[in-house]
């Protein structure tokens, strides 16, 4: 015969290691796990600051992604502590964890007991919504959500790269988006700039893609230069952004962008393609190499393919520009293992991804210093760009 409910409760709590809120109140800052197997809107309404958040009927899909490591010391809560002792059962019988306790009267003795409740800043019914799916990732959530929200995203161009990277960023509720390009949408434009339409010929992209932004997700704020990044604006544009996105091809921006953004300590991610091939990495000034550090000096002007038109598929930009939003989604959360000091060599044809490790350069004329002694004649300092590909021939 099957136990009664709280028979079984009993029989489960018999099996199962309890701890009290004290204890945990202690131990929070020790390393240890602390999980909320409540409902997304008990969570959104107070937890424990640091919990992790899986609700129990989500926790064989999703503890592993919150607590990777099986040895962890791991505290499930609830409301009152029944939840989190069937949670805790199952998290040591089935999943394998070794040091699983349940927190006893949940977080209602907790609170009783006067100690700290974060309640994060509410998602409207309508945002809950709309982001619902980042909502049941763990690395995500609430927290992660609000962090997009909060944050200020600069793409550096609305073209082959750039499209992609605005629309998935746009959608994804980074809540604001800059975006520099001084160009008007053209027919040759739409094989790849899939943020632009036949009806917008002509139109500058920096519009064109405002206009698709807010169809998208008018959560978004867009703030548009309608300009080319020289050594005249660029500290100015580039001041106060959270990541730059550097969808620009050309060597002297990129020069130039690279200088700012380490003299500013603006982390970039970058990505290039041609034909085929595509590249990436993650600049982030001080913790990893600059673009200094990977090339000191540009390809001769012959070399470089920055100069005209060029042949790409279509279909890269989109898959280079959805690794660099993916990166600067991974930035904002704080989540994952960002390409800093990785090169990630996408080749199309052959359908494989490479990695190459580099590293900063002591030597590098840039990021080897302060970022005060970087001055303003030194950055980008690189013949313009007209110069340089007239040398082309
Ligand atoms: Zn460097």
């Amino acid at each position: 015969m099957s136990p009664s409910g709280p028979e079984l409760l009993r029989q489960i709590k018999s099996q199962i290691a309890e701890v009290d809120p004290a204890e945990v109140h202690e131990l929070i800052d020790e390393g240890v796990a602390v999980v909320d197997v409540r409902e997304a809107e008990e969570f959104a309404a107070g937890h424990i600051p640091g919990a992790k958040h899986v609700p129990r009927s989500y926790l064989e899909s999703r503890i592993e992604a919150a607590v990777p490591d099986r040895s962890t010391q791991v505290i499930l809560y609830c409301a009152s502590g029944n939840r989190s002792a069937y949670a805790a059962r199952t998290l040591q019988e089935d999943l394998g964890y070794e040091h699983v306790r349940s927190m006893n009267g949940g977080i209602t003795l907790w609170k009783d007991r006067g100690y700290d409740v974060r309640v994060p800043r509410a998602l409207s019914a309508e945002q809950r919504e709309r982001y619902s799916r980042h909502l049941l990732i763990p690395e995500i959530g609430v927290d992660g959500q609000q962090k997009l929200l909060d944050a200020k995203v600069l793409l550096l161009g609305a073209g082959g790269l750039g499209s992609p990277i605005a629309l998935y960023l746009a959608a994804a509720g980074v809540g604001t988006l800059g975006i520099v390009d001084d160009d008007e949408v053209d027919l040759s434009n739409l094989q790849r700039q899939v943020i632009h339409n036949s009806e917008r010929i002509g139109v500058p992209k920096v519009d064109s893609a405002e206009e698709s932004i807010r169809a998208l997700n008018p959560d978004v704020k867009v703030v548009k230069y309608k300009t080319r990044l020289d050594s005249s604006n660029i500290l100015e544009i580039i001041d106060g952004w959270d990541v730059i996105v550097d969808g620009v091809d050309n060597f002297p921006t990129r020069y130039l962008l690279n200088d700012a953004t380490v003299r500013l300590k603006i982390p970039v991610v970058s990505a290039s393609i041609l034909g085929f091939d595509g590249q990436l990495s993650v600049f982030k000034p001080y913790e990893g190499p600059c673009y200094r550090c990977l090339f000191r000096e540009p390809p001769p002007a012959e070399l470089a393919p920055s100069c005209g038109a060029n042949g790409v598929l279509g279909v890269l930009p989109g898959t280079m520009g959805l690794l660099q939003a993916t990166e600067v989604i991974k930035l904002i959360a704080g989540i994952g293992e960002p390409a800093i000091g990785r090169l990630l060599l996408y080749d199309a044809l052959g359908a494989t991804l490479t990695e190459v490790k580099v590293h900063r350069d002591p030597e590098c004329p840039i990021c080897s210093r302060e970022p005060s002694e970087i001055s303003d004649e030194e950055l980008g300092v690189f013949p313009d760009y007209e110069a340089f590909c007239a040398a082309a021939g």
